[in-house]
């Protein structure tokens, strides 16, 4: 029985009508990538590179970032890698010089990058030499404005033609995607799905940043609710303008893991999820049990439902008929 789910996993995962949907895998290390074909993974939709830190504090050099990248890309093509940029303070690494009251709404991800142009260099650099078999994509985090994408944008043109230069050859840029991850990006999706190659929808922190709830805190563990109107009505938004503005899709935040879900995020017209590879069979093969029109049929009525409660139990049905 084992034998025959590992050999459905590796198979492409289509709805009962049809339709392709993608599983791509959260890595944190690239150790993990050794399971990636065998839990049927399509390529990587989230590397948290922040990971590469030492002790937490110490900023890998570009040479080191370098070997890492082109190894994972190398490991992996033709299959795509999305390499987020550091998304270090908040709940990640601290790496403020002060301590900071709520870290969360503080000096984070983007911000950081921005204000230290160095170590935003490095990594562009690093992710562009490591970029030669043309499958590594730029995921930038906590996006709350267009003028950030267009920082980094701007960066990675200056590096593209400076390594153009020095190599002798035109090189590619990567794709550039934006982490939607905070209410603000949500307000303004369609001008973001206008100017990016992609989206990642981070339903960890846009939860934990809409309903202000801090992610990690236990004593309010029990609001921090990703079935909340306010978070359903959220999806169906982002989702539908990206879909409006030819811009893919996907969701790396740990919603798109749960069975629940699925269907839901489908129905908003979601197919491409990022999720913990381990996780990626059991997803595949509840797939083939949806059509689109049922799953379409379902978001709608969770649209209008007014409670976290209500849009569990719809769900719940819905799991349970299928
Ligand atoms: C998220 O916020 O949902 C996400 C995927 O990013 P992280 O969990 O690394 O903050
Ligand atoms: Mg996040």
């Amino acid at each position: 029985h084992e034998e025959s789910a590992s050999l459905t996993a590796t198979l492409p995962a289509t709805t009962k009508c049809g339709v392709r949907i993608t599983f791509f895998a959260n890595i944190d290390f690239k150790e993990e990538l050794q399971n990636l074909t065998a839990s049927g993974g399509e390529g990587v939709g989230l590397f948290r590179s922040e990971n590469l830190f030492t002790d937490g504090t110490k900023v890998p050099k570009e040479s080191e970032q370098y070997s890492y990248y082109i190894d994972m890309a190398e490991t992996i093509a033709p299959m795509p890698l999305d390499i987020r940029l550091f998304d270090i303070g908040g709940d990640k690494l601290i790496y403020s010089p002060v301590r900071e009251p709520n870290p969360n709404l503080g000096w984070r991800g983007i911000r950081i990058l921005i204000d230290m142009p160095e170590i935003l260099d490095d990594q562009i650099r690093a992710v562009i030499r490591a970029n030669v078999h043309g499958n590594i994509d730029i995921l930038i985090p906590m996006i709350i404005s267009l003028e950030e994408i267009h920082h980094v944008r701007k960066v990675i043109d200056r590096h593209i033609e400076e390594l153009s230069r020095e190599m002798e050859q035109q090189i590619d840029r990567p794709g550039i995607g934006a982490m939607i991850e905070v209410p603000a990006a949500v307000e303004i999706i369609d001008e973001i799905t206008r100017h990016v190659d992609f989206i990642s929808i981070g339903t960890n922190d846009l939860t934990q940043y809409t309903l202000a709830v801090d992610r990690n805190n236990v004593v309010v563990q029990d609001l921090f609710e990703k079935f909340h109107p306010a978070i359903i009505r959220q999806l169906h938004r982002v989702i539908a303008s990206a879909n409006r503005n030819h811009c893919r899709a996907m969701i790396c935040g740990d919603m798109g893991s749960d069975p629940l879900a699925l269907p839901f995020l489908i129905g908003c017209g979601l197919r491409r999820f990022s999720v913990v590879a381990s996780d990626i069979p059991n997803l595949k093969s509840l797939v083939s049990h949806y059509t689109i029109a049922e799953t379409e049929e379902l978001a709608g009525e969770c649209l209008t439902l007014n409670s976290t409660q209500a849009i569990k139990a719809r769900l719940e049905t819905f799991q349970a008929a299928h």
